[in-house]
């Protein structure tokens, strides 16, 4: 019989999913007049911007046409869209990112998943913990890991984020080849400021690795003082690769369309030394395993750089910024040290004991579902994660049903 690929096996079942969802079913089975308000989730929840569905829908009628069909287009992604992309989320902050440096795609999580494929397989790679498990669960796939003991695959450096660094990693110690970070950060929702990101590409240059930084969550920035691009960055060229994503600003978790920038001028090199091209390397990859994005869809992502496009991205981000404002002040006011939620649509909440224990008791006594930060890496224990991805109407009675619940049952005395 044919044979797996073994890696597979090392990989830790994710219970975290199937476990809320057992969890949820037995409270519902005890409580069937209950209704749960589910703030667990990293799904968007509000509707598509009508300047999106605009251009969608022009696009459709366009390939309808014997002029306007596209059949297979670039798969880089039109030249419309690489060019928006290019100004109006780098060159307008000063990053000097060109179109030729973009590849549009389906999605931040397949890039972010994918781009270690172009890399030797005895790479030493840092990961932060907790840890969005896209990065960790494809680099286990690769065998670029040994056995997972104890909630941690042998062969990874982890970068631990705790109360103790405001949940922004400190720089390792030794020397990576690949580090992955992502900020405004999934699930902790920190951001890290200028300095830290200055810090990073300068250890990234000093040992020759690179970044792989995921800024899925760049549109929730509000503080000016924060960097938006890592290219922001003095140096950040030489050493960053960066992914972005219309699902979390634009509503596309449904609709499909993100983009990874490789500059031209990025290096590395085979086992002799010679150095080769990052940008030539993940374009081969990309042509030969990817197709591109649909002409449709293209389009609907270049209208969210139009000004109504601008204009609703800008309410839909505030719109979830403002459920977040709620989420954070409540929970602050019943003692409980936040992070996120400022320039990001997640709560990280330190709750000071274990995350299951404090997830059943917001599930049984308040009917409030959140995302136990253990199933995230080690450093996720004794938090969990609530999202800001609901109406306003759900998340106000979430905070008033979870403020009865814990003054009532005294559960805050018992921390
Ligand atoms: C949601 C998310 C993404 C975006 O993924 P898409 O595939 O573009 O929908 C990327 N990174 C993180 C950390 C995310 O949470």
């Amino acid at each position: 019989m044919i044979r797996i690929n073994e890696h597979y096996l090392k990989l830790k079942a994710s219970y975290l999913f199937s476990d809320i969802a057992k969890r949820i079913s037995t409270y519902e089975k005890a409580n069937p007049e209950s209704s749960i308000i589910k703030l667990g989730i990293g799904d968007v929840t509000e509707p598509l911007p009508e300047a999106c569905r605009e251009a969608f829908h022009k696009a459709v009628d366009e390939m309808g046409t014997r002029e306007g069909f596209h059949g297979y287009g670039p798969e880089q992604g039109y030249v419309f869209l690489r060019e928006a992309i290019a100004g109006n989320d780098f060159q307008v902050r000063g990053a000097d990112i060109s179109a030729d440096e973009i590849f549009v795609s389906d999605g931040a999580k397949c890039d972010s998943g994918n781009f270690q494929e172009i890399f030797g397989d005895d790479i030493k790679i840092a990961v932060p913990d907790p840890v969005y498990p896209v990065y960790v669960d494809t680099n286990v796939m690769a065998g670029r890991t040994g056995e997972n003991v104890n909630d941690r695959y042998d062969g990874f450096v982890y970068l631990e984020s705790t109360p103790e660094n405001g949940y922004v990693p400190l720089i390792p110690k030794k020397k990576v080849d690949l580090i992955y970070l992502c900020f405004p950060n999934n699930p902790t929702g920190a951001t890290a400021t200028r300095e830290q990101l200055t810090a990073w590409v300068d250890y990234a240059k000093e040992c020759g690795a690179l970044i792989l930084f995921d800024a899925a969550y760049v549109g929730f920035v509000r503080d000016e003082s924060l960097p938006q691009s890592i290219y922001e960055i003095e140096g950040a060229k030489d050493v960053a690769v960066e992914f972005r994503s219309f699902s979390k600003n634009g509503g596309f978790t449904g609709t499909r369309c993100a983009y990874t920038v490789v500059p031209k001028g990025l290096k590395a090199v085979d086992a002799s030394g010679n150095e080769h091209s990052v940008h030539a390397l993940w374009n081969r990859r990309h042509c030969t395993k990817f197709n591109g994005v649909s002409y449709p869809v293209q389009k609907a992502a270049e209208a969210l750089f139009s000004d109504a496009g601008k204009a609703e991205v800008k309410a839909l981000t505030d719109f979830y910024l403002d459920n977040a404002k709620i989420v954070r002040s409540a929970i602050e006011a019943l003692g409980f040290p936040c992070v996120g939620g400022d320039n990001s649509p997640y709560v990280w909440i330190n709750v000071e004991r274990p995350s299951w224990d404090f997830f059943d008791t917001l599930l049984n006594e308040a009917g409030v579902v959140c995302t136990p930060g253990a199933g995230f890496g080690t450093c996720g224990e004794g938090h969990i994660r609530i999202s800001a991805f609901n109406s306003r109407e759900n998340v106000v009675k979430a905070m008033e049903r979870i403020k009865a619940a814990l003054s009532k049952s005294g559960s805050l005395a018992d921390a």
